[in-house]
């Protein structure tokens, strides 16, 4: 008889190309589980908990039509034992499997559980790639080996190298690595950018099971109209709207913010990326091959931002994860201590720029990056909030929160907790940043202008006193120096005014 093999697939496993899937094999039966313990271990947004169940559902589905053997356990099955070690251990005792098998978990948590509970069964274990990313867990700690510093820039042009993208043997096509500068404009006034691509797919099934429970979440769903795509099918149309529609701007506006605009020109697909609906090399190679027919509508600078923001950014985010944790989790190089406002869970202040990030991530699961770095990420910097809360917010609300790429960007690239392992400074504006870069202070209750009084838009005090308050840990870097020089040049009266100001807001931040 031949020997039986139990696949053990994540909810961020759904990778029909995986070589797994190219051939089915009766001996082979793959297991699937929607379990308290990964709805729990944050709060989840209620669409991230939907689209991932809607998501795992379509895999299954699609998998036993192809006549691959699955058992699936949805949540309020009696079965369902609702940890991955419980149901495992059930379903190897129920049957006579003689090995088990599971892909790389992208996150260390769902890692270390599978790495104990493999080695305490008698059976033999086998672990795979996902085959997602372009570089292994590994490649970016041997590559910085004997480096003080991580680089994302060089990290990003050995991925392009090696994976000869828009290179000429070891040059970069247009001769330019990197074409940031061009990518900063504020959106003009009265430009209307295109209306999102949403699909439209009925959940209340879902939704139904989950008010069935105790499990809490944040955000708002229309049960009948979820909006994110939920298998490889809608993925790949999400792909086509992007590179037909948003490419050609995705550049120029990639760091602009608009009042009730909530997308812009992103593609929106990190949700897709990251459960593995579509891989990171077909969203590259897309892009670029309509960047080649359409060289004169999509100018260069647009592709390069977006395929930096894939093959470098995605991939430098994961590499310093698996160097870096579990410590990355721990660490808070300002000691900030101090709780989110409680309106981060409502969007219910008087500051323009938060209400409208804030609100439009509780209303669909997503913000984008300049809003989750320069708006929300700014604010709890300025504010001295203690990263643990930082990094529970991020990973509840967004719907492409996983724990690798989550972590990173916040306490790493938005908080500058690691100390500038990410970054090589902290991402801090005042209202001057915001301002140059959105429309959001023109209709806001406090003055972008004003330091300090009633209506002294909070940013300002907040980053001086920063500054103030972190000199002996940031006066000595580089890329701040100036800072400093300006601060120390400040009139003393006008100091302590911006000082007192940035006091009592810290005191009232839930007034804000
Ligand atoms: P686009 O702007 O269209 O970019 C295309 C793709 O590039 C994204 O889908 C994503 O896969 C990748 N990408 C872009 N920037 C980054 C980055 N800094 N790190 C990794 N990949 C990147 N991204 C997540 O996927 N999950 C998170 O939990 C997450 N949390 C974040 C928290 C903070 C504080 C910040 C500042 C950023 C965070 N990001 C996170 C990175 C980035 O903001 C999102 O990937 C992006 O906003 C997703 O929207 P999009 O697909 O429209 O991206
Ligand atoms: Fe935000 Fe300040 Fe502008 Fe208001 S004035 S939108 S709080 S930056």
């Amino acid at each position: 008889m031949a020997a039986k093999t139990l696949r053990l697939l994540l909810g961020d496993q759904l990778n029909h190309r995986h070589s797994w899937f190219q051939s089915v094999n009766d001996d082979v039966t793959y297991v699937m589980m929607e379990i308290r313990t990964e709805t729990d271990y944050a709060v989840h947004h209620i669409q991230k908990i939907v689209g991932f169940f809607a998501a795992m559902r379509a895999f299954a589905e699609k998998l036993e039509a192809q006549r691959h053997r699955v058992i699936y356990l949805k949540l309020d099955d009696k079965k369902n034992l609702q940890s991955f070690e419980a149901n495992l251990s059930s379903i190897l005792k129920s049957d006579e499997y003689s090995q088990l098998e599971y892909q790389l978990p992208d996150e260390y948590r769902v890692d270390l559980k599978l790495k104990n509970f493999a080695s305490r069964l008698a059976i033999p274990v086998k672990v795979y790639d996902t085959e997602h990313f372009f570089s292994t867990r590994e490649e970016l700690g041997h590559f910085f080996e004997g480096k003080k510093t991580y680089l994302m820039e060089s990290f990003y042009r050995a991925m392009r190298k090696k994976y000869q993208v828009l290179m000429e043997g070891n040059n970069p096509i247009t001769g330019q690595w990197n074409y940031d500068n061009d990518n900063r404009k504020k959106l003009p006034k009265n430009h209307k950018p295109t209306t999102p691509l949403a699909f439209n797919t009925n959940v209340s099934d879902i939704v139904e099971m989950i008010s069935q429970t105790d499990i809490k979440t944040i955000g708002t769903l229309d049960a009948a109209h979820f909006i994110w795509p939920i298998n490889r099918n809608q993925s790949l149309e999400l792909l086509e709207f992007f590179v037909t529609e948003c490419l050609p701007l995705f550049g120029s506006y990639q760091d602009a913010m608009a009042p009730n605009e909530w997308s812009l020109y992103h593609s929106r697909l990190s949700f897709s990326l990251n459960t593995k609906m579509i891989s990171p090399s077909e969203v590259i190679e897309r892009a670029i091959a309509e960047w080649q027919v359409k060289s004169e509508i999509i100018t260069y600078n647009q592709l390069e931002g977006f395929v930096r923001q894939i093959i470098g950014w995605r991939e430098y985010m994961r590499g310093i994860y698996w160097l870096k944790m579990p410590d990355y989790a721990t660490l808070n190089f300002f000691n900030h201590q101090a709780k989110l406002p409680d309106w981060f869970w409502t969007g219910r202040t008087k500051m323009n720029c938060l209400k409208e990030a804030i609100t439009q991530s509780l209303n669909y699961a997503y913000a984008h990056h300049i809003q989750r770095l320069m708006v929300t990420g700014n604010f709890a910097l300025l504010a001295g909030i203690h990263p643990d809360e930082v990094d529970a917010w991020y990973l509840g609300i967004y719907i492409d929160a996983l724990d690798w790429v989550e972590i990173t960007n916040t306490r790493g690239m938005s908080q500058f907790a690691d100390g500038g392992i990410v970054g090589s400074k902290p991402y801090v504006s005042s209202a001057s940043y915001i301002d140059k870069m959105s429309h959001y202070c023109g209709s806001c209750f406090y003055n972008k202008a004003q330091k300090v009084g009633e209506k002294a838009c909070p940013f300002n005090s907040l980053y001086w006193n920063f500054y103030d308050k972190h000199e002996e840990k940031l006066s000595k870097n580089p890329r701040i120096g100036m800072m400093y020089k300006v601060w120390q040049k400040m009139n003393p009266n006008d100091k302590s005014a911006l000082l007192e100001q940035a006091d009592y807001y810290l005191k009232n931040i839930n007034q804000l």
